[in-house]
């Protein structure tokens, strides 16, 4: 069974005290541990948090810690940049590669995210890559192309010995912090086939066990039905986990199962 992950983009925001606020409101609401239900929170802050915030989440073993960005050189001149071991020394356990703002603000290649995939993957450290299509790319129904390709590009020839090493997460550019999701069965028609090209790279064994994930403006209202697809292992939230009661409910979502109690 795939324990699903709910992960947070902070992105660039919070100050360490709005950071510290959050991080004691969410450990409050939010009860990821229920009954036959394993959940795994990922909290992505920006790097001037990530100390702070992962002491505040020690010995919380749901509860891990990303970095939003990594760089593939171990050390040396490069100047703004940290290192996978560098992330691992502030108590990482996940990077997030490729998201669409680094690939459109600071023109990040799907090269770049192979050699920093790779990189986190030799350190231990879990690699969140987003793949995701623009509104035009997708209006010319060239989303499953240009997702596979962004799934290719970053993954064909890293060696991985098995699937809970790598998350993976679908965001349509057009739906992040835009306030528009694609619908359920869409983001799991597009996840299945990245699950079913996840097979062609590493096998069948390894597929099963990546976590997929939906990412683009998920919300308290529309996490439960996203989460009965059977590919959608997982959401990455920015603006909604901002918030403690809005992504504690995120963290807690429903399942059929639960609805029925
Ligand atoms: C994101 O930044 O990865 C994201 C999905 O943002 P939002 O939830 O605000 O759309």
């Amino acid at each position: 069974m795939r324990v699903p992950i709910l992960a947070a983009n902070w992105k660039m925001n919070l100050s360490r005290r709005e950071a510290k606020n959050l991080v004691e409101d969410l450990l409050k609401v939010a009860q990821p541990f229920q009954q036959n239900q394993q959940r795994e929170v990922v909290l992505c802050p920006s790097a001037h948090l990530l100390v702070e915030v992962g002491s505040l989440l020690e010995g919380k073993s749901n509860y891990g810690l990303g970095a939003q960005n990594v760089y593939w050189k171990e050390s040396g001149a490069f100047t703004g940049e940290l290192s996978s071991t560098m992330l691992r020394d502030c108590g990482c356990s996940h990077a997030i590669i490729g998201h669409s703002e680094r690939r459109a603000y600071f023109h990040e290649t799907d090269k770049d995210c192979y050699q920093k995939v790779e990189a986190a993957l030799q350190n231990n450290l879990v690699p969140i890559l987003c793949v995701g299509e623009s509104l035009e790319q997708r209006e010319a129904g060239k989303t499953k192309e240009i997702v596979l390709n962004q799934l290719q590009g970053a993954l064909k020839g890293q060696s991985l010995s098995s699937g809970d090493k790598l998350v993976i997460a679908y965001e349509p550019i057009w739906a992040i912090g835009t306030g528009k999701t694609d619908t359920p069965e869409g983001a799991e028609s597009t996840i299945a086939v990245l699950r079913q090209e996840l097979g062609n790279l590493f096998g069948e064994r390894i597929a099963q066990q990546v976590r997929l994930l939906y990412g683009g403006s998920v919300n308290p209202g529309n996490i439960d039905a996203l989460m009965a697809q059977p590919n959608i292992d997982g959401a990455l939230v920015g603006g909604a986990s901002l918030k403690a009661e809005s992504f504690a409910r995120i963290v807690n979502y429903q399942t059929q199962a639960s609805l029925a109690n």
